[in-house]
Parts: structure tokens; sequence; C-alpha cells
């Protein structure tokens, strides 16, 4: 399980994370929706690991994130992180980006990581690309590609930060799929979206954020149907 607690996080003088509290459990899947600036993509980097914090925890499975003697090369490797754009080694085939990380940084041999990546380029739906160069597909293919290469890591939880957000209106679906196939398959996920359907329809809660707080928290059917706080209503009236 995930468990942010009172986490401060401020870039110089710019306070962007003002006490989060949040705690993911296992098979649990958390959409965090909320205006631009608001937090959302500091606080994924921070739950692994990629930016410091100012103050509090964030423990994965226990294990605190930010403490000094915590392996964060290890601790990553539970945790897959996706991005609004992933850019891919282009003089590397679809099979080859997939396979890198398996082989560089679990040191799998050549066949092993060869067979994982097949599966889970598959698994997404992309086993006819194997052999295709990443900019000859199109980018909800290469959202997938993203999502088949945190996976061939088997992490435990994967956070998404808006990867649908570069995306043309018609490819949209094609990657929502994949993740909701994820949450259905028991991954516990934190997904930053701009989707308001997809956070309705798959999340078990949903968190609104505004301006480094976390404003309000619930199921899809409180945060939409009857959000409580002035400004989440007020996002939700803005969006609609
Ligand atoms: P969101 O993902 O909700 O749009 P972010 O977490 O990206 O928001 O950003 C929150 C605030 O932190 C913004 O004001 C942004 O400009 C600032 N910020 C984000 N990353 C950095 C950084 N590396 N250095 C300085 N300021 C940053
Ligand atoms: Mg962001």
């Amino acid at each position: 399980m995930i468990e942010i607690e009172s986490v401060h996080k401020s870039f110089g003088k710019l306070e962007v994370l003002k006490g989060i509290n949040l705690t993911v459990n296992k098979g649990e899947v958390v959409s965090i929706i909320g205006g631009s600036g608001s937090g959302k993509s500091t606080l994924l980097t921070c739950i692994n690991g990629l930016e410091p914090i100012n103050s509090g925890k964030i423990k994965i499975d226990g294990t605190e994130v930010h403490a000094k003697s915590t392996d964060l090369n290890k601790l990553r490797q539970k945790i897959g992180i996706v991005f609004q754009q992933w850019n891919a080694f282009p003089h590397l085939t679809v099979l080859e980006n997939v396979m890198l990380a398996p082989r560089k940084v679990l040191g799998m041999a050549k066949s092993d990581a060869e067979a994982i990546a097949v599966k889970n380029l598959t698994h997404v739906g992309l086993a006819e690309k194997l052999s295709v160069y990443p900019n000859r597909m199109s980018g909800g293919q290469q959202q997938r590609m993203a999502i088949a290469r945190a996976l061939a890591m088997s992490p435990k939880y994967m956070l998404f930060d808006e990867v649908t957000s570069a995306l043309d209106p018609m490819l949209v679906g094609e990657v929502l799929d994949t993740l909701k196939m994820l949450a259905e398959e028991g991954m516990t996920m934190i997904c930053v979206t701009h989707e308001m359907a997809f956070a309705r329809d798959v999340s078990d809660r949903v968190a609104f954020f505004h301006q480094g707080v976390m404003a309000e928290i619930g199921t899809p059917e409180q945060l939409f149907g009857a959000p409580q706080n002035p400004e989440t209503q007020k996002f939700l009236a803005s969006i609609r």
C-alpha cells in the first residue's frame, strides 16, 4: 500500500504540496483531478522518489521513500510511472525499447527480457508492432508501448500522469481502455487525469486537488454527484 502522510513540498519559496494525506490500498484505483498547477504531477514524482519532500512521509509497503537508508532504485522497481509523453529510443524497435529496462536494470537474460516484452506488448494490443520503430506508430500506440514498458518491470503500483492529454481525441479511448483493463486485473493505480468519465467509471476514489491541497476525496458518486467543497463544485462546473 501507498501511505502519504502530511507531505509538504516546495520549489524554492513556492509551496506546491501543503500537507497531503492519502492512503492507497492494494488493488485500489485512485484518480486525481484538479486544475493546472495544483500539485498533481509533483505528488506523483514525490511518490516514486524523483523529487525530495520538505516534510511528512511517503511509505510504499512500509518502506519510507525519502529515508536515507532506502534503496530507491530497488523501491522504484515496484512503481511504474507513465507520463503524458515518453520519448522512446527512436533507433530501437518497439520490442527493443520495452526490453531495455528489464535488461539494464534487472540484468535479465536477453531471451527472458524478450519474452516479458512480448507478453506485455501483446497485453496492451501491440503484438503486431514488435519490430516497428516507435515513430511509425500513432500517439495512442506509443502510449500503450509506454505502459507495456512500465509493466515489463512487474511493478506492484502504477502511476499515470495525464497519459491521454497529448493525444488526438480519437486515440484517447484505446489508452483509457488499457488503463481500465489494468484496473480490472487488480493493479493498484493512481491516475492523474482530465478524463472525468474515466475517473467516474474506473476509480474507487477520486481526489480533487486545489492549490496544493487535497480539497476533497470520495467515491466517484460522492465527488461527482454531490461535491462538498465549493472549489470542487467550481472546478466541475468549469469543465462541464
Ligand atoms: P499539476 O500537475 O497539478 O498541473 P504540478 O505539480 O506540475 O501541477 O506543479 C505545481 C506547481 O509547482 C506549479 O506552480 C509549477 O509551476 C511548480 N513546479 C513544478 N515542478 C517544478 C520544478 N521542477 N521547479 C519549480 N517549480 C515547479
Ligand atoms: Mg501535471
